[in-house]
C-alpha cells in the first residue's frame, strides 16, 4: 500500500530530528511557562544569544507568579541585551494575568495574552498542551514553499501547514525549525544532506524577506540605551537628554513611546521603569 507523501516525509523528518535536533534547554520541558519564556525571547533574536539570557532569566524567575510578582526593572534588567524590551513588558503582563486565571491551553486562547501571536500560540499549545497546530513562522514559510514548489502565503500557506503536520506537532514544529535553521537555510540551502529531499520541488522557491532597516541611530536602538539608564534608577529630562547623544525632540519620541507602550511613566521625578 502506497503511503500519502506528507506521511512518508514526516516519517524522514522525525527520525532525523531524532538523531540530529538541537539540543536546547527550552525543549527539556513541556513546561508552558519556560516554553513561553523560549519563545518570546526567540521572536526576534538568535538562539545562540537568547540560551544564556534564557538560563539567567529563568534562574531569577523560575515560575510565572516569580515573574507576575517583580519589578519590572528587574526584569529590564535581565532582558538587556536581548532588545525589544516592549517582549518583556508583555511578558510579564502575561504572567501577571496567567498567575491569576491559569494557562490557556490552546492557541486560539493564548493567542489572546499580551505580546502572544498566532506563532508563540501556536508553538506553546503544541509544546505545552500537545495541540496540532502548526507555529507558522518565516522558517516554516519557507520550507514548505520548497516543498511545495510555490511561495505560500495567507490561506494557502495556513492550509499547507494544516496538510502537512505530523500528529506528533511538537516534534513536527521543532524539526522544522531545526531543518530550516540547519540545512533549508535561505540561501545555500544543503539539499544533498536533506532528509526529505525526496518529497521536496526544491530550493528555487524562495522569496527573501524585506530588509530590516538599520539599527545604529534607529529609534529603536534609543528606546533600547533610554530602558538601560532607567534600570538603574529614575532620571529627570535633564539626566537623560544630553546622555542619550540623540537630538532632544528624537529622545522625547521615544520617551513618549516608551510610555504608550506602558514600559515607562513619568512622574515627579521624572522618568522611571514602570512597575
Ligand atoms: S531538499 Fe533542499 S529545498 Fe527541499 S527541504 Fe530539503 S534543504 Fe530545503
Amino acid at each position: 500500500m502506497t503511503l500519502p507523501i506528507e506521511t512518508e516525509r514526516n516519517h524522514a523528518l522525525l527520525e532525523w530530528y531524532a538523531e540530529r535536533g538541537r539540543t536546547l534547554p527550552w525543549r527539556l520541558t513541556t513546561d508552558p511557562y519556560p516554553v513561553l519564556v523560549s519563545e518570546v525571547m526567540l521572536q526576534q533574536t538568535q538562539v545562540d544569544r537568547v540560551v544564556p539570557h534564557y538560563e539567567r532569566f529563568l534562574a531569577a524567575f523560575p515560575t510565572v507568579e516569580r515573574l507576575a510578582d517583580a519589578d519590572f526593572a528587574d526584569v529590564a534588567r535581565l532582558w538587556s541585551g536581548l532588545g525589544y524590551n516592549t517582549r518583556a513588558k508583555r511578558l510579564q503582563e502575561t504572567a501577571r494575568i496567567v498567575a491569576v486565571t491559569g494557562w490557556p491551553k490552546t492557541a486560539d486562547a493564548l493567542a489572546a495574552l499580551p505580546g502572544v501571536g498566532p506563532y508563540t500560540a501556536a508553538a506553546v499549545a503544541s509544546f505545552a498542551f500537545g495541540e496540532r497546530v502548526a507555529a507558522v513562522d518565516t522558517n516554516l514559510k519557507r520550507v514548505l514553499g520548497r516543498w511545495h514548489g510555490e511561495v505560500l502565503n495567507g490561506q494557502a500557506l495556513a492550509a499547507a501547514a494544516a496538510t502537512d503536520i505530523a500528529d506528533d506537532a511538537a516534534s513536527w514544529n521543532q524539526a522544522m525549525m531545526d531543518l530550516g535553521a540547519t540545512l533549508c537555510r535561505p540561501r545555500n540551502p544543503s539539499c544533498d544532506e536533506c532528509p526529505v529531499a525526496a518529497w521536496c520541488a526544491g530550493p528555487d522557491t524562495y522569496e527573501p524577506p524585506r530588509s530590516q532597516p538599520r539599527f545604529e541611530g534607529s529609534l529603536r536602538q534609543l528606546r533600547g540605551s533610554l530602558v538601560r539608564r532607567l534600570v538603574a534608577g529614575a532620571a529627570s529630562i535633564d539626566e537623560l537628554l544630553p546622555a542619550a547623544g540623540f537630538e532632544d525632540d528624537l529622545v522625547e519620541e521615544a520617551l513618549a513611546g516608551l510610555i504608550d507602550d506602558g514600559l515607562v511613566v513619568e512622574d515627579e521625578d521624572g522618568y522611571r521603569l514602570a512597575d
